[in-house]
C-alpha cells in the first residue's frame, strides 16, 4: 500500500472500534466534536509525508520498493536519531506543541523491543525479533498509525502485578490459546488511544518470576473484539480566541480495556521471559524520553514567545526583572533542545541488532529538565503576564455590541498595541498556563513519558559513575579506596 494521505488515515478510523467519550459511546471518531481535534492532530504526521518541505525529513526513500515513514526506520546511525527527534519536533511546531503523535512512540517501542525481542531470542531461542521485523515491514508498508500502550493501572503501587488483590490490575496472559494467548486487564493514559490504528503493548516495569503471566508484549489492532477504549474528557470549550491553542490541536488519552482480547502468535514478542519486561521498559525509555524532549521543546518555545509577547502588550518588554524572566526562559527552552540532540549524538549501538539508542543519561536529563523546570517556567510567564489572565472576559463579550466599547477602552495595554492583539496575547497565555489545559500540561509535563523518580533512577543506573570516583579519587591523591579492617575481614571470612 506505501504511503497514505491524511484522508486515508481519517477513514480507517471508522473501522467499528469501542470507544466512549463523556458516557456515550462514539460512532465515528473522525467526526466528534472533540476527538476529531485530536484525529486532525494525527494526520498531521501524515501531511509531513506529503509536504514537498518536509518530506525529505518524514519519508525513506529505498532505492528499491516503496517509500515508507522515517518513523519506521530502524535507527542505525546517530544520524537516524537526530533525523528522527528533527521530524517530531517538527510535527509538535505544527499542533502547538502537541505531538501528533501517530507514530513517535508507537515507533519507539517497536525500536525498543527490536532490540530485546533479540536478546531474548539470543538467551531462550525464542522466534520473537523476526516477528517483530515482519510487523515492522507491515507498518512500513500499511503505514499505520501506533500508541505506546505501556503504563498499568497498577492497583497498589506498593505490590508487586502478582501481589495485587485483583489479578488484572496489570495486563496479563489469561490462558493460551490455539494460535496465540488470550489477554486481560487495561493500560492507562494511553495517548491517541481512542483514534490509533494500532497499539503496541509493553510491560511497564521489572518482573520477577511470579509475575511471568504480566511479562508480555504484543501489538493488536485497535478494533480487536473484546477492546474498549474510554476517552478522557477535553477541555475544549468554543472558541478560537478563548482557546487558541486547545481548540485548534490536541492529544487524547484514553484507558485501554482488553477484555478477553486473543492475540494471534505472530504479534507476540514477548510471553513470560520475566527477566526481559525491565530492561525492555528501560529500553523503551531511551528511546522515548529524546522523542518526549524533542516535541517538547516546540512547546517550550511557545512559552518563550507567549511571554515576550505578554511583556510588550503592558510595555514592560524593556524592564529588568522581564527580561531576566525571558532569557531564562530561553535558557530553558534551549537546553531542552541541546541534550536531546546531545542524547542522538552520543548514540550506542546495541551489539547483537547493530542498532541505535540514544544515551540514556543525555535522555533521562532531557526529559527531567523539561519536566523538573517547568512548573517555573510557567511561574515566569504567569508572572509577567499579569491577573487578567485569570480573570479576562470571553470573546463573546468582545464580539458583544454592548460591551466591546468597554473592553476595547479598559483591556489597553501598551499605546503600541491595539487592545485586540493584547486581547488575543491574553487568552493565549491564559490557554498555556491558567486553563484546563494549563493544568493538563502541568500534570503531563511531570508524568507523561515516565515520573522524575524514574528519570533520577534511570540516570544514576546508567551513570559513569566509575569516571567520577576516578575524578574524585585523584583529587585526594588515590586510586581506589582502602576496606576498613573489619569489612576486610568479613569480605575474607
Ligand atoms: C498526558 C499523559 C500522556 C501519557 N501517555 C502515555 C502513553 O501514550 N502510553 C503510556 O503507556 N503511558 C502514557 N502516560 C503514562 C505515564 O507514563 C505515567 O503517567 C507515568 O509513568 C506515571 O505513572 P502513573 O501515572 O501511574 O503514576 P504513579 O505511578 O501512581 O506515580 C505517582 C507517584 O508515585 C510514585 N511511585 C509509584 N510507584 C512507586 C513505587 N513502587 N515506589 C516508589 N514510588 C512510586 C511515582 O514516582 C510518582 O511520584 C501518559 C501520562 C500522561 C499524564
Amino acid at each position: 500500500m506505501g504511503l497514505r494521505t491524511p484522508e486515508q488515515f481519517r477513514s480507517s478510523l471508522r473501522d467499528g472500534r469501542t470507544v466512549y467519550h463523556k458516557g456515550k459511546r462514539v460512532e465515528d471518531v473522525t467526526t466528534h466534536p472533540v476527538l476529531k481535534v485530536g484525529v486532525d492532530s494525527s494526520a498531521v504526521d501524515y501531511e509531513l509525508a506529503e509536504n514537498p518541505e518536509t518530506r525529505e525529513l518524514a519519508v525513506i526513500t529505498p532505492p528499491h520498493g516503496e517509500a515508507y515513514s522515517r518513523f519506521f526506520l530502524p535507527p542505525r546511525s546517530p544520524e537516524d536519531l537526530l533525523r528522527r527527534r528533527k521530524l517530531a519536533e517538527t510535527g509538535s511546531r505544527i499542533c502547538f506543541g502537541f505531538p501528533p503523535f501517530a507514530k513517535e512512540g508507537g515507533s519507539d517501542a517497536v525500536n525498543a523491543v527490536a532490540i530485546l525481542a533479540a536478546h531474548c531470542d539470543a538467551a531462550n531461542g525464542t522466534p520473537y525479533a523476526q516477528r517483530l521485523e515482519a510487523f515492522r515491514r507491515y507498518l512500513q508498508r500499511e503505514d499505520l498509525s501506533i500508541s505506546i500502550t505501556m503504563t498499568d493501572v497498577k492497583g497498589d503501587r506498593a505490590l508487586r502485578p502478582s501481589q495485587q488483590a485483583d489479578p488484572d490490575l496489570y495486563v496479563r496472559k489469561v490462558r493460551r490459546v490455539d494460535g496465540g494467548m488470550i489477554v486481560r486487564g487495561a493500560k492507562a493514559h494511553i495517548t491517541t488511544a481512542p483514534y490509533t490504528n494500532e497499539f503496541c503493548v509493553l510491560p511497564t516495569r521489572a518482573m520477577a518470576e511470579a509475575d511471568r503471566d504480566y511479562a508480555i508484549s504484543f501489538a493488536i489492532p485497535a478494533n480487536t473484539r473484546g477492546i474498549r477504549i474510554i476517552a478522557r474528557s477535553g477541555p475544549w470549550e468554543e472558541g478560537l480566541v478563548d482557546y487558541p491553542v486547545a481548540n485548534r490541536a490536541a492529544m487524547i488519552e484514553g484507558l485501554v480495556i482488553f477484555d478477553d482480547v486473543f492475540v494471534p502468535d505472530d504479534r507476540i514478542f514477548l510471553e513470560g521471559e520475566w527477566q526481559f519486561a525491565g530492561p525492555l521498559a528501560a529500553m523503551f525509555a531511551n528511546y522515548h524520553r529524546v522523542t518526549a524532549a524533542a516535541y517538547k521543546y516546540p512547546f517550550a518555545e511557545l512559552l518563550v514567545g507567549a511571554a515576550q509577547l505578554a511583556a510588550e502588550s503592558n510595555g514592560i518588554e524593556r524592564v529588568a526583572h522581564v527580561r531576566d524572566k525571558i532569557a531564562w526562559l530561553v535558557m530553558y527552552s534551549e537546553s531542552i533542545l541541546a541534550l536531546s540532540e546531545a542524547a542522538c549524538l552520543k548514540a550506542h549501538q546495541d551489539p547483537l541488532t547493530g542498532l541505535y539508542y540514544p544515551d540514556p543519561v543525555m535522555g533521562n536529563a532531557a526529559k527531567f529538565f523539561f519536566a523538573d523546570n517547568y512548573h517555573q517556567a510557567v511561574k515566569a510567564v504567569q508572572d509577567i503576564a499579569g491577573g487578567i489572565v485569570a480573570t479576562v472576559p470571553s470573546e463573546h463579550d468582545w464580539n458583544n455590541p454592548e460591551t466591546r466599547g468597554d473592553l476595547e477602552k479598559y483591556l489597553a495595554g501598551s499605546q503600541k498595541l491595539s487592545a485586540e492583539d493584547r486581547f488575543k496575547i491574553i487568552h493565549l497565555v491564559k490557554d498555556l498556563v491558567a486553563s484546563e489545559l494549563g493544568g493538563f500540561w502541568e500534570v503531563t509535563s511531570l508524568h507523561a513519558e515516565g515520573s522524575l523518580a524514574a528519570e533520577r533512577l534511570a540516570t544514576y543506573a546508567h551513570a559513569d559513575m566509575k569516571r567520577y570516583r576516578a575524578a574524585a579519587l585523584r583529587a585526594v591523591g588515590l586510586t581506589s579506596l582502602t576496606l576498613s579492617r573489619e569489612t576486610a575481614a568479613t569480605r575474607s571470612a
